[in-house]
């Protein structure tokens, strides 16, 4: 027996801008949508779960990740209900109550939200004003005579504990909401669900490219590779550093990676602002507040380590080490709350479509 939330399809209007009430049930939506399946079809079953309060069946199953807000759905919805900014609204509500101790519950309201990126901000300025060297070298760029590296390492090592914490711990619910009632894999069908997950969720987004608008899916991979790329430079330019202390030609490695990224962050982040700002289509016309301050904090960690390794490249110390400073921040207040915002769809999403592709995988098999 199911449980019902009557208070559930309130609770999500406060997440979207959709009206489901006007739904009259005709089915276009899940006809017209490329990545629903028979076996998990959406968006039209997630709709009569909202209007039933089904909570547990909607937290349960993987079509709110498999969902990429193409919006090709509401677009030839006759009611203008709307269907794709409800999926959008669900994922926003399951982030919620996966995290641990409600913690996301912050960062999705107005008032509270605003309060914690001050505190956040704050706490990273005070620790870089602390730590920093008021001596740095001014003869030739080195972030490193700013800001020490022992204080970067151990920080780092903190923050890292913490965020993997919270990912694991969450995780781990939403896994568990959605193995219920499934019958068990075998380890060789979750080794190969993961490769493929991996290859074609994570890396290249397969998926996502079955949506008509190309453009948002070339974006949203950018996203992904220059976070990925900046974060990889990051990690060698410490690394060579911490390993390497006289002058080396590897140096020039992460800097080129770094600048490289940066400007591929700067295009994916980029073209979702523009699309929020000036394209107000299906996908764009409705955007919640946390999805404005991570498009915003992506973006802006990209100009910063863009610029930083263009004033490290040219050897301007000032406009170098302020910008590290900037940068650092930025990234703090996004990592620090990764597992609690927009971000956290990173993590969910390939370990719904990897649970989906396991059982399905597991099903046929069973059926052989
Ligand atoms: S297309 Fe619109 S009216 Fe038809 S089922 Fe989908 S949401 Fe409801
Ligand atoms: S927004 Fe796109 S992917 Fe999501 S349900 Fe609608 S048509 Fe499908």
């Amino acid at each position: 027996m199911e449980r019902v939330n009557p208070d559930f399809l309130s609770k999500v209007k406060e997440m979207g801008a959709f009206d489901i009430n006007a739904c009259y049930s005709c089915g276009n939506c899940t006809a017209i949508c490329p990545l629903s399946t028979e076996e998990y079809s959406f968006p039209r079953r997630m709709i009569r779960y909202s209007m039933l309060g089904l909570e547990d069946k909607i937290l349960s199953g993987p079509e709110l990740w498999q969902c990429y807000y193409c919006g090709e759905c509401t677009d030839t919805c006759p009611r203008e209900a709307d269907p794709g900014a409800l999926m959008m609204a669900l994922r926003r509500y399951a982030i919620r109550q996966y995290s641990l101790g409600k913690i996301a519950d912050i960062f999705y309201n107005g008032t509270s939200s605003v309060i914690a990126w001050i505190f956040l901000s704050v706490a990273a300025i005070a620790g870089l004003v602390y730590f920093h060297s008021p001596t740095p070298n001014l003869q030739r760029v080195d972030p490193l005579s700013f800001i020490t590296l022992d204080f970067l390492h151990y920080a780092g090592i903190v923050l890292g504990v913490v965020i993997a914490f919270f990912a694991i711990v969450q995780l781990v619910i939403m896994a568990k909401s959605i193995s219920r009632g499934k019958t068990g894999a075998g380890a060789d069908v979750w080794l190969k669900s993961f490769w493929d997950t991996l290859i074609n969720e994570v890396f290249i987004q397969k998926n996502f490219d079955q949506c008509e608008d190309r453009t948002r899916y070339i974006a949203h991979l950018a996203l992904f590779w220059g976070f990925s790329g900046l974060f990889v430079a990051t990690i060698m330019a410490f690394g060579i550093d911490f390993l390497i202390s006289v002058e080396s030609s590897l140096k020039i490695i992460p800097h080129i990676l770094g600048i490289i990224s940066g400007l591929v962050l700067l295009y994916g982040a980029g073209y979702y602002l523009y699309r929020r700002y000036f394209i107000k289509d299906s996908y764009s016309k409705y955007s919640h507040q946390s999805d404005w301050v991570f498009v915003w904090l992506m973006f802006l960690a990209g100009l910063t380590g863009f610029l930083l390794d263009v004033f490290m490249w040219v050897n301007l110390p000032w406009p170098a080490y302020i910008t590290f400073a900037v940068h650092l921040v930025i990234v703090f207040d996004l990592l620090v709350s990764a597992p609690f915002t927009k971000f956290a769809h990173a993590i969910y999403r390939p370990l719904a479509i990897w649970m989906l592709s396991a059982y399905q995988v597991h099903g046929k098999e069973a059926q052989a």
